[in-house]
């Protein structure tokens, strides 16, 4: 059968990943969760001290951005490919509450957009790709077979985020939570390079109020049709 391009873009803590994993396990298809490589990005900048809540020399992260190396490897026990950062893997690392409050930050940044933009579209050239962003139905994958945008209520998300972070035993509050998601909402859309928006020819869903199950039905309803 015919390999085409998923790109599913949102807010975030819309789901995005879950789906996108499920899509691209039900296909056969490889799955890029590119918040990741902004994520190991911001990482690298709070490693090197180039980012704290006070501070943010951007010109030493764009700097360094050659000797950032960022590759997924395919973890055959979690059934996905976990992030690694010059040759480490950081995929827990990057999860943190402290990541979410500094990766907007890093995103906003036009040289390191292209950096990652770059490699998202070598790693889609073949097709049979499922990846999920702000900006792949938009940016990187403009002529993408399938585009999906999700959404889903501010405090929704939240909660979800919530969950997933107590789950792991990170100790946050929901407030604080509530506040990242927030924040990273509005530089998501309204930073001048790449800000997040449906695409005009995506498929928007909004998943407040149903479930994972019935998500995944009615995307793969959308894809036979
Ligand atoms: O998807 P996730 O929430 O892990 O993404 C983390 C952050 O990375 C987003 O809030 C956004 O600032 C940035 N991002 C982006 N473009 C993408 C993917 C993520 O700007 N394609």
């Amino acid at each position: 059968m015919k390999k085409i391009t998923i790109a599913i873009d949102g807010f975030s803590s819309t789901g995005k990943s879950t789906l996108a994993k499920e899509l691209a396990k039900h296909l056969g298809y490889v799955y890029v969760d590119t918040g990741a490589m902004y994520r190991a990005v911001a990482m690298f900048a709070m490693q090197n001290g180039y980012i704290n809540k006070d501070f943010f020399d951007k010109q030493s992260l764009i700097n360094s951005l050659p000797f950032i190396k960022l590759v997924f490897k395919f973890n055959p026990d979690m059934g996905f490919a976990e992030m690694y950062l010059n040759g480490v893997n950081v995929e827990k690392e990057i999860r943190t509450l402290e990541v979410s409050n500094f990766v907007s930050k890093v995103a906003e940044i036009p040289e390191v957009r292209l950096k990652l933009v770059e490699q998202q579209k070598e790693m889609g050239k073949n097709k049979g790709i499922v990846m999920d962003g702000r900006d792949i139905g938009t940016v990187v994958f403009p002529d993408a077979d399938i585009k999906i945008f999700m959404t889903a209520t501010a405090n929704t998300r939240a909660q979800r985020r919530y969950d997933e972070l107590i789950i792991k035993g990170d100790k946050v509050s929901f407030e604080e939570v509530f506040k990242n998601v927030l924040e990273r909402d509005y530089i998501d859309t309204h930073r001048e390079d790449s800000p997040l928006v449906k695409a005009a020819d995506a498929l928007e869903f909004d998943n407040s109020n149903i479930s994972k199950q019935e998500q995944f039905e009615k995307v793969l309803q959308f894809l036979k049709s």
